[in-house]
């Protein structure tokens, strides 16, 4: 078994390396290893001395909030010479360094893996100058190496997302948010370039979850006249009534010869063929800043505690793997494969197969590319043609994202010729005859408002109004239901479908969109709202981590969820919280007696805060404000206690990148259901959601049968197997303090 292993980050920065850094550090460290960091990637690496550092539990310590890494990381040529490998090599072997963890793109990984394959012939060559390492070869016959994807431009094979890519996004996707409020005052048109030199999907996913008006990424081909058609489109939708045109633009897009495109030409053949002023915005390096998502924190501590698990637990195994995350499941896969594959999209896009390399893209790149083409259009591609109307209803509480939802899903029906009904808050809409209109040019920019614009209620009431609602269904030619809500919305849509025997009119199809910040939905891994809810709680408890000061605090912040403990689970292991109080496993006072005490020992070996996270019902008796008296009580004045109730501030906001784009492909694909059910008779009632990564769905009915009624929620819960971490990565742990450490190194003898 290995007993030392050593981090690094390597090529482009990006936000979350530090919280990958930080759970490698630390669960290696619970699993008895000794930890090496090496700092300035590759380049630190060969020169070996102070930039081999050993770690400790509190080196890592308030990283995990911060963007770019702390070990810093730079581009070497040097290790991209056999010498230069042979000395990094020979650090390696200097301080027995049996496994070494890279966090990086492309580049960073190949280095990696030259690294294994070549290490025989260097520890042989540096046994035969140096025969007293020999034991230490004898000992490390091959060198263990684990690759984390670190990249925002996603475009890395063996992983859905790398670590950077979401926050990347959320900075694109706010920056075309506030472009577009200034081009609609003005009525003008902004060109948007992103990063992304082979990989289109930080353009696309911008595109998508903005409703910008035009999109041009390296993964698209264009034809000879590209930007005829490109400038019909916008003046098209100029002219129908649209404020303000987007064109977002990768920055490896390339004309149809091959040559790359500058964003300053789009904006020139704008300004020319349009007549009007255009703005161009580079975005730059905005994009790799700042503090890490909640879903980067969340990767990166699943993903540094996968890597870490499997170079203990398989020892005699040969790793060169890379550890990624598909269908929302942990995987790894060797290098050479994850190294060929993204090349592979590389050269296909060179070659022009553009329908190949979208292919290799995955899923979830193509059903969003198909989103954008068919979105862009500056009007349906066809005209209502008296096929009827579907309504759509938001219900429950309000949730970031569902206007996303809303407007994806009216957008797909009305390219197909059906008009859109919108239901004023949910049922009373349908019961009185109430709707907003859904037109084209207008939900483009629904994309990024928070809650919902045609209003939500809890209708139970109203829903008693059967006769009045099936009245309307036949005045208003309804030919189906799209509801995007809560479970109450699931279980009213599964009342009124029950009323079918009395009602006749109600024998239509119904697709039911999962929105809801607690995440408690049957059939879906994640309901549209919730990752805006944990980024709202993650955001405040960074903000209470920035009062450590001089006074000892522990602080308890109560969150959301109902019965469902996903956002305090979640936050507690993205913000970096202690502990989290959960319904699914209650609160016991065998726990809370071990908690006190565990709480004083922290506090005695030096933490300044400590942060519990309480989940708003995780017990009916001891509640947020008795646990504060009860650890005050304790205390005995050595340290303060705060609770914070974070309340509705979870719920507001416009929604992240994450909700919209899981809004699009949810809603899209309930959508296009809908218009299947409806072209074929039927009056099946479906849940969607999105399951292991793709969108699925499943009779009502049986969705509902997935729900322990009576705590509401899933009775499997995907998350419950991540709640070990939170503990295994927390802070304040005091047994920390007697982690094994590290030795000095040994001095390198050159
Ligand atoms: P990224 O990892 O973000 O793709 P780079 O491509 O710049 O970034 O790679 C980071 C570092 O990885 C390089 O500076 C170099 O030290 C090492 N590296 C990249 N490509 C190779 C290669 N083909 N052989 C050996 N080392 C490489």
């Amino acid at each position: 078994m290995i007993k030392t292993l050593a981090v690094m980050t390597s090529g482009g920065d990006s936000s979350g390396m530090n919280a990958a850094v930080r759970a490698v550090v630390r669960r290696a460290l619970d699993r008895g290893l000794r930890v090496y960091g090496i700092y300035s990637g590759y380049d630190g690496l060969l020169r070996g001395g102070d930039l081999i550092k050993p770690l400790n539990w509190q080196d890592v310590g308030n990283v995990l909030q911060r963007g770019g890494t702390f070990l810093g990381t730079a581009r070497s040529e040097q290790f991209k010479t056999v010498e230069g490998r042979r000395r990094a090599v020979e650090n390696l072997l200097d301080r027995g360094i049996e496994a070494l963890v890279v966090i990086g793109g492309d580049g960073s990984l190949t280095g990696a893996l030259l690294l294994s394959n070549e290490w025989h012939e260097h520890v042989e060559k540096i046994a035969t100058v140096r025969p007293e390492l020999r034991p230490m070869v004898e000992q490390t016959p091959k060198l263990q190496v684990m690759g984390l994807p670190g990249s925002i431009d996603n475009d890395l094979s063996g992983t859905d997302m790398a670590i950077g890519v979401d926050t990347a996004l959320n900075h694109i996707v706010r920056a075309i948010d506030h472009l577009s409020s200034t081009a609609a005052s003005h009525q003008r048109t902004f060109v948007l370039e992103t990063m992304g030199r082979n990989c289109g999907y930080l353009a696309l996913a911008g595109t998508l979850a903005t409703g910008a008006s035009w999109m041009l990424i390296p993964e698209c081909s264009l034809e000879l006249h590209w930007h005829q058609r490109m400038v019909e489109c916008l003046d098209k939708a100029r002219k129908t009534g649209r404020r303000h045109q987007m064109v977002v633009i990768a920055e490896g897009a390339r004309h149809p010869d091959g040559l790359r495109m500058e964003a300053g030409e789009v904006r020139k053949i704008l300004t020319e063929k349009l007549g009007i002023e255009v703005r161009l915005t580079v975005l730059g390096h905005v994009q790799r800043g700042g503090p890490p998502s909640a879903f980067d924190r969340v990767l990166s501590a699943r993903l540094g505690v996968a890597a870490v698990d499997r170079l203990v637990d398989e020892p005699d195994v040969v790793h060169c793997h890379m550890v990624g995350v598909k269908k929302n499941r942990v995987v790894s896969t060797p290098l050479t494969e994850v190294i060929e594959k993204s090349r592979e999209i590389q050269r296909l896009i060179e070659s022009g197969d553009f329908s190949k390399a979208r292919e290799l893209r995955g899923e979830a790149f193509g059903t969003m590319l198909e989103l954008v083409e068919a979105l862009t259009a500056p009007c349906p591609s066809q005209e209502s043609a008296g096929r009827g109307s579907v309504v759509i209803m938001t219900g429950g509480a309000d949730s970031p994202g569902m206007n996303a939802a809303l407007s994806i899903a009216a957008r797909r029906l009305l390219d197909c010729g059906v008009s859109v009904l919108g239901s004023k808050d949910e049922f009373y809409g349908l019961t009185h005859g109430d709707f907003v209109n859904l037109e084209w040019n207008d939900l483009a920019g629904w994309m990024g408002r928070p809650s919902s614009d045609i209003g939500t209620a809890r209708s139970s009431q109203v829903l008693e109004d059967f006769g009045k609602i099936a009245e309307n269904i036949a005045k208003f030619d309804i030919k189906g239901i799209i509801a995007i809500g809560g479970l109450d919305t699931y279980r009213h849509v599964q009342r009124f479908a029950q009323m079918r025997a009395d009602f006749p009119e109600f024998n239509i199809p119904m697709v039911l969109v999962p929105a809801c910040i607690d995440n408690n939905l049957p059939g879906s891994d994640l309901c549209i709202g919730s990752d805006t809810a944990l980024n709202n709680i993650v955001e405040a408890v960074d903000k209470i981590r920035d009062t450590a000061g001089a006074t000892r605090r522990a602080f308890i912040v109560e969150t959301m969820g109902k019965e469902c403990g996903f956002l305090a689970a979640m936050a507690a292991l993205a913000a970096g919280a202690d502990k989290a109080y959960l319904p699914e496993t209650g609160i016991s006072l065998a726990e809370l007696n071990k908690d006190v005490s565990e709480l004083k020992k922290s506090f005695e070996s030096g933490n300044r805060m400590v942060i519990y996270m309480r989940n708003e019902d995780a017990s009916r008796h001891y509640t947020t404000d008795f646990l504060r008296r009860l650890l005050e009580e304790e205390s005995k004045d050595e340290f303060e206690v705060r609770s914070v109730v974070l309340g509705h501030v979870q719920r507001g906001g416009s929604p992240t990148a994450f909700d919209r784009i899981l809004a699009g492909r949810i809603s899209a694909g309930a959508a296009g259901a809908l218009l299947e059910l409806m072209k074929n008779g039927s009056s099946e009632v479906l849940a969607f959601g999105l399951k292991d990564g793709a969108v699925a769905s499943s009779p009502l009915s049986e969705a509902l049968d997935q729900i322990d009624a009576l705590h509401g929620r899933p009775k499997v819960q995907w998350f419950m197997d991540l709640i070990p971490f939170i503990h295994s990565l927390a802070k304040s742990r005091p047994c920390c303090r007697e982690m094994p450490g590290v030795e000095e190194p040994r001095p390198i003898a050159r």
